[in-house]
């Protein structure tokens, strides 16, 4: 399944080629990419097309057992908890400073197995990847704990130590970015990691775990094992070594990992899920404006997002003409090779979602909704879906319930303040929420009554390194990025001490 390609001319005939070679396609365990145990392998499937692009090792329980250990002798015995938070910023610094510098083939890579833009690859994802290190690393040296003043003649502080193994699932949307927000802050805090990549996307991370050793990551710091999920992944929540579970995927997937925690040792579960996230266009929005960031949040990335903003709530004063602006957009999105420049959407991940995105564009037409635009798939070849739009779209319709995971928008239509805060908060979902409005009182309200855990304000998809995000709800327990996520890291420690001489507290 190797090939090495470069670009080639952009005939209609010839597609583009991604401008890459697979190197690293085994587990990495121990400092090592080693085959799994059994041998087996499984393909990775270019989602262009649909054809092998490399066969990777297929790890399962025998190999997660293997990552452990080697994560667990890298912990105990160190060096990692044991380096100064210094000498661990400075690797994280230079891990950073390598993956800039191979940012494009890296790109291409991530590109190539996932079939988001290239453009977003390299100059969105990547780059995001490189300031999640870079703020994490600044975080290595800063994390400390208290003098607590307690009743009584003691010297009281609170440590704040490494948790110890920590064991990370990722999904398949943003393969690179999901492993920043999960090994930034875990290795900041000094721990070791044991990594399982989502089946449909094991590529990029191996790619960039070779780069952390270049850096100078010490062997067993950072395991990686490629798989599928009820067996590595659940072999890796059932472990009694690991010390700490972080999982991003499905809220389905999200209750099986938490009870295999606590089956296993009762160890702590940070949760990102799924989403139905609203998108409130209000009465004296900028109109315009409002159409291009609700197209935004609901396209970008093929739709494939947590925090998609995949319920569009317009003012009925501004419905009419947000709909038929809506749908002119979205009939002059781009859709193609995403290699192509230019281009603003790829196919979808693979045959699964692009089934699944095909069944709920079939029910929201059977259940009356006007399909405005789009609504079948895009081209005869790869997972490809033309960029749909349904308006008068009603509350208990499945396209308006369910995470479609794909590029259909659902218009509905409000009166007021009041009726919008009832129809967005009843969801079992609650990770984000958009507004558009010019009114402070308005936002003000808005932003207070959403059960949700981002809510972006005239904007929509901020991702800054500092800026904390997880769910309300169903969508998930705890908080990654920002300060607040050293915290799914850290064991608080207190140390009390008897003072000999009171009169000195
Ligand atoms: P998933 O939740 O099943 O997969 C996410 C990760 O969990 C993958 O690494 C997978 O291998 C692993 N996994 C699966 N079953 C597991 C198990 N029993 N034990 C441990 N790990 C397991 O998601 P999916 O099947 O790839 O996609 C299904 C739906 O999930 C999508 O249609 C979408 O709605 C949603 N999704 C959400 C996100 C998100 O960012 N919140 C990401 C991907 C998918």
């Amino acid at each position: 399944g190797r090939g090495i390609y470069r670009y080639g001319t952009t005939s209609a005939q010839e597609p583009i080629k991604p401008p890459v070679t697979v190197e690293y396609d085994k587990l990495l365990i121990n400092g090592q990419f080693v085959d799994a145990a059994s041998g087996k392998t499984f393909p990775t499937l270019d989602p262009r097309s649909g054809e092998v692009i490399a066969h990777v090792a297929e790890g399962d329980t025998e190999d997660i057992n293997r990552a452990v250990a080697a994560a667990r002798k890298a912990f105990d015995e160190g060096p990692w908890p044991k380096m100064t938070a210094y000498e661990r910023c400075r690797i994280m610094l230079r891990f950073a400073d390598l993956v800039e510098k191979h940012n494009d083939e890296i790109a291409a890579l991530e590109t190539w197995d996932n079939g988001k833009v290239y453009e977003q690859s390299a100059h969105i994802e990547i780059p995001m990847l490189v300031r999640l290190f870079r703020y994490y690393a600044g975080w290595a040296d800063k994390i400390h704990g208290l003098t607590i003043r307690a009743d009584g003649p003691y010297n009281v502080q609170s440590l704040h130590e490494p948790i110890g193994v920590a064991g990370q699932i990722i999904p398949w949307n943003f393969p690179l970015v999901m492993f920043a927000w999960k090994v930034g802050p875990a290795l900041a805090c000094g721990n070791t990691i044991v990594l399982k990549t989502a089946e449909q996307t094991p590529l990029s991370a191996l790619l960039v775990s070779k780069l952390f050793l270049e850096a100078g990551l010490p062997d067993g710091v950072l395991n990686v094992v490629s798989g599928f999920g009820p067996s590595a992944g659940a072999a890796l929540c059932s472990h009694v070594d690991v010390d700490k579970l972080a999982f991003t995927g499905s809220t389905a997937t999200g209750k099986i990992v938490l009870e295999l925690a606590a089956k296993s040792n009762l160890k702590p579960v940070t949760l990102e899920l799924g989403g139905k996230s609203p998108f409130i266009v209000c009465e004296d929005a900028d109109v315009d404006k409002a159409v291009e960031v609700a197209h935004f949040a609901l396209f970008f990335n093929q739709g494939q997002c947590c925090c998609a903003g995949s319920r569009t709530f317009v003012h009925e004063k501004v419905y009419d003409e947000f709909v038929a602006k809506a749908k002119e957009r979205a009939m002059k999105r781009s859709v193609g090779d995403p290699f192509k420049t230019g281009m603003e959407q790829g196919p979808q991940i693979d045959a699964e979602q692009f089934n699944k995105i095909l069944k709920y564009i079939k029910y929201g037409k059977e259940c009356g909704a006007t399909l405005e635009t789009g609504g079948d798939r895009f081209g005869t070849k790869g997972y490809y879906i033309q960029p749909t739009v349904f308006s008068n779209v009603q509350d208990d319709m499945p396209i308006a319930k369910d995470e479609i995971f794909g590029p259909v928008q659902t218009v509905l239509k409000f009166k007021d303040n009041e009726e919008v805060i009832r129809r967005a908060n009843n969801s079992p979902y609650g990770l984000a929420a958009g507004i558009f409005t010019q009114d402070l009182d308005t936002a003000n309200t808005l932003t207070r009554a959403l059960r949700v855990g981002t809510v972006w304000v005239n904007c929509f998809d901020t991702f800054d390194a500092a800026i904390p995000f997880g769910g309300y709800k169903m969508s998930g327990i705890g908080r990654e990025k920002g300060e607040y996520s050293l915290k799914n890291y850290l064991q608080v420690k207190a140390v009390v001490t008897s003072l000999k001489n009171p009169a000195w507290l």
